[in-house]
């Protein structure tokens, strides 16, 4: 069924979440299962307080983020998006993940909710350094200002534009597609709704159950994003 919807639409938009990113083997750090970092809830250390108050340990916390995330790459699901939008099946793609896994499999003009941990930037003269820079021990503008990762921390609003142009996006879409993400938070749990308000379908590959799965059109559970992806691909 999806094949067919994705060969009718005109405007499809694919959503991503943590989901997507675990089957690249990186760990979702917001998860309360996997005790990620020691013992600390990674909200008090991926957060506006810990980088002004306990600065140390959110510098050592984010070098452990970027060094395992350069040890992960993109799956054959990232592939087939990158795939298809060279194709034109998909229009948009539009992610709550800060790893550049789209982009590294090839996908253009990616809409990053949360920001990126590809990159720091100087809190001073907002200069942008590649990620690196941290298993380098480097932490310091050539301005002297402090290198903070470029991802949307707890205590911070969402990018302007980018938010901007999901919702733009939310409004034009044809077809919704969610993969990994549980729509627990906003926007995540608003721009599916309002795809849908505006006409659009619904379709949403998650591991669990989401709050918004009475809105859907198709539900797919249980199963890993990459798989699905491959058998429809098979259909393309
Ligand atoms: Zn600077």
């Amino acid at each position: 069924m999806l094949e067919k919807w994705l060969k009718e639409s005109s405007y499809t938009i694919v959503f991503t979440g943590a989901g997507m990113s675990t089957e690249s083997g990186l760990p979702d750090f917001r998860s309360a299962k996997s005790g990620l970092w020691r013992t600390k809830n990674p909200q008090q250390l991926a957060s506006t307080y810990a980088m002004q108050h306990n600065r140390d340990e959110f510098i050592a916390f984010y070098q452990y983020r970027i060094r395992t995330l350069l040890k992960c790459k993109p799956h054959v699901g990232h592939m087939i998006l990158a795939d298809w939008q060279k194709r034109g099946l998909i229009h948009q793609i539009i992610t709550q993940n800060v790893d550049g896994f789209h982009q590294q499999a090839g996908s253009t003009n990616v809409i990053e909710l949360h920001g990126t941990l590809r990159t720091v930037h100087c809190s001073r003269c907002r200069r942008t350094y590649d990620a690196k820079r941290y298993v380098d021990e480097q932490f310091t503008c050539t301005c002297g200002g402090f290198l903070r990762p470029s991802v949307v921390l707890f205590g911070e609003s969402l990018p302007y534009d980018a938010f901007e142009q999901a919702w733009t996006a939310a409004e034009r879409a044809d077809l919704w597609i969610v993969l990994g993400s549980s729509l627990q938070v906003s926007p995540a749990n608003e721009l599916p709704v309002i795809a849908k308000r505006s006409g659009g379908k619904l379709v949403i590959v998650n591991m669990e159950p989401t709050p918004l799965d009475d809105w859907a059109d198709l539900l797919i559970h249980g199963r890993k994003i990459g798989e699905v992806l491959q058998e429809i691909d098979e259909l393309l």
